[in-house]
């Protein structure tokens, strides 16, 4: 008889953990609180890390069909070109390409390739026994698999059985982020370009359908209400003297395409896992956005758990080999993430003018070597 999982939480690193567990071999369940899947969220970056698990998860092709390739090309707030490395860079030094793509469409290939019978939608997991494997559901249910993979995102239950309800650290930073298309004398202007001025960052990136991504960070206190106009008129402010396009692109933005989301992570956990229950993706390992890994790593996760049950005999061994295998890598990626985001947030004139100066004399292929370790890797 097949071994069975069960997985919490039907985002990205989910619905990664139920294709690699399936392919390895397990009955997979995956229990989402959501009672429908909506196509929320905006764009999202898939650097040649997460191309890599994806394609060994056999759904490469499908996610690069919706993809737009993009290189990465820095510009100060007046415009000034601080990096550029060119979309083709990525796929000869890493064999895969870095690209953008909408939220709902990656979300759309994975449900695809999935399928719609291992999903349980309205399934709210309220009590997680990690030694054993069982979850209890808000509706009293109790489900118990011979492992359970706690992929509930940042405020994860299962993580809290597991490691204590402790309080996501929040970052200081705010993230908006919106779809929209522009009308054709501004699409015109309009480069896949990252801006970065004082203390905050604006990115935007053309999808192959004419539409336009774009995110923006900066400081902001948690916790403030998402109200769509006032965020817009906050945005037009704060972007109203960069260069051009970006207050363009923010001033053509329906207001209720826009989507406030505060910035939190952790501080990387001593241990996953507890008896036959690990934590995987946000639930494991959450970080700040700024080297846009959180949704790769979660990948990474799914490709090496998948792994380690293929290879392992018993459960508990292969569990630790995932951990073993993933703990070092993602806690270092999340300090990583962090430090980022504070060079990319610098405030005071002398930093920002070091950082600058510094990005420009870096040699493209010296950025590129610089980020090598994180999205060159094979997991
Ligand atoms: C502004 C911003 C930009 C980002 N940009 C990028 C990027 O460009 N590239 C990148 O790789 N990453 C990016 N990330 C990070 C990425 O979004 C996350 O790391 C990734 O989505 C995490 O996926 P996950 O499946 O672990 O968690 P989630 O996406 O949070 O999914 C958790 C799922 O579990 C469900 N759930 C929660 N609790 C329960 C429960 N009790 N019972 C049942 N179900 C439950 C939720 O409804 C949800 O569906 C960004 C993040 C932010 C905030």
């Amino acid at each position: 008889v097949s071994r069975s999982a069960i997985v919490v939480g039907a985002g990205i690193g989910g619905l990664c953990a139920a294709l690699a567990l399936r392919r390895a071999g397990l009955q997979v369940t995956v229990l989402e609180r959501s009672p429908a899947i909506e196509p929320i969220g905006a764009g999202i970056w898939m650097w040649p890390n997460a191309i890599h698990g994806l394609r060994s998860l056999g759904v490469g092709d499908r996610v690069l069909r919706d993809a737009a390739p993009v290189g990465l090309t820095v510009r100060s707030a007046r415009g000034r070109a601080l990096a550029d490395t060119g979309s083709d860079e990525f796929p000869r030094r890493f064999g895969a390409p870095l690209v953008v793509l909408a939220r709902a469409d990656l979300h759309a290939a994975l449900l695809e390739a999935l399928g719609p019978e291992p999903l349980r939608l309205g399934a709210r997991c309220v009590a997680v026994d990690p030694a054993v494997a069982r979850v209890e559901l808000a509706s009293g249910e109790r489900l118990q698999g011979d492992v359970l993979v706690g992929a509930d995102g940042l405020r994860s239950v299962v993580r809290a059985a597991l490691a204590g309800p402790a309080e996501p650290r929040f970052s200081g930073y705010t993230a908006w982020r919106a779809l929209m298309t522009p009308p054709p004398e501004l699409a015109a202007r309009i480069a896949d370009c990252k801006y970065t001025g004082r203390g905050r960052i604006f990115v935007c990136v053309r999808l192959g359908d004419g539409s336009v991504f774009w995110a923006a960070t900066g400081r902001a206190d948690a916790g403030e209400a998402a109200n769509p106009a006032v965020d817009r008129l906050r945005l037009l402010a704060a972007f109203s003297r960069w260069t051009d396009p970006v207050a363009a692109i923010v001033a053509h933005t329906d207001p209720e395409a826009i989507l406030r989301h505060d910035l939190y992570d952790r501080e990387p956990l001593a241990r996953w896992t507890h008896g036959r229950t690990t934590l995987l993706g946000d639930a494991a390992h959450p970080m700040l956005p700024n080297l846009g890994q959180g949704a790769c790593q979660a990948i990474e996760d799914a490709v090496v758990l998948g792994r380690a049950f293929a290879e392992a005999d018993g459960t508990v061994t292969a569990l630790r080999a995932y951990e073993r295998a993933r703990r070092p890598r993602a806690g270092r990626i999340v300090r990583q993430s962090r430090r980022m985001a504070r060079l990319e947030h610098v405030d005071g004139h002398a930093a920002r003018v070091l950082r600058d100066g510094l990005m420009r004399a870096l040699p493209r292929s010296a950025a590129l070597r610089q980020l090598a370790p994180i999205v060159g890797h094979h997991a």
